[in-house]
């Protein structure tokens, strides 16, 4: 399996990141507060749908040659192939609220994602997510003070893998704040 669900099909000591959040490891089901209403989520099922969807990306001669252009020269099929993806969630750390919680983070090829992505029936959000991680572990920096275009080299991935439309120019460095309606973890 290129990628492996932390807490579900695999076990591994999660990363120190040093930040105000943290990784989790999944757990098979979780329950989250959608617009005051809790709502129990398959997060294995959820991840397997986009999954597929980066897998199919992979298969795309524009998208992997995209990848080709970043530092490590590779296309995103061989990111997937060359060894596990290891998956996590985001979480606060003690004493801070959801806010802090990036979209996603990834360290070495341990990715981390916001538990709206699980909360959310679309998988392609997810999948799209995923793409601009997997792009930072092809050698995208995520060095936010870098010069431009570079800065924006993960981003600029969801041009060229059929993710145009979640593509956000503003998103170096982004932190979702979490608002009226906008899903958190509820328990
Ligand atoms: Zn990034």
């Amino acid at each position: 399996m290129p990628f492996s669900l932390v807490g579900i099909n695999a076990n591994r000591m999660v990363p120190s990141i040093f930040k105000n959040y943290k990784y989790v490891p999944l757990e098979k089901t979780m329950t989250f507060n959608v617009n005051g209403t809790p709502v129990k989520v398959d997060v294995e099922a959820r991840f397997n749908a986009a999954i597929a969807l980066v897998t199919a990306k992979a298969q795309k001669g524009k998208c992997n040659d995209y990848f080709r252009t970043l530092p490590r020269k590779v296309s995103l099929l061989d990111v997937i192939n060359e060894g596990p993806i290891f998956l996590y969630y985001l979480a606060p750390m003690k004493g801070y609220g959801e806010d802090v919680v990036p979209l996603a983070n990834t360290a070495g090829r341990d990715i981390g994602v916001n538990i709206s992505y699980l909360a959310s029936n679309d998988p392609n959000g997810l999948a799209c997510t995923l793409v601009h991680e997997l792009a930072h572990v092809a050698g995208a920096t995520t060095d936010k003070e870098a010069p431009a275009p570079e800065n924006l080299a993960a981003e600029t991935s969801l041009l060229h893998c059929g993710c145009s439309k979640l593509f956000q120019k503003e998103s170096v460095g982004r932190i979702y704040r979490i608002d009226t309606g906008w899903p958190s973890r509820y328990v």
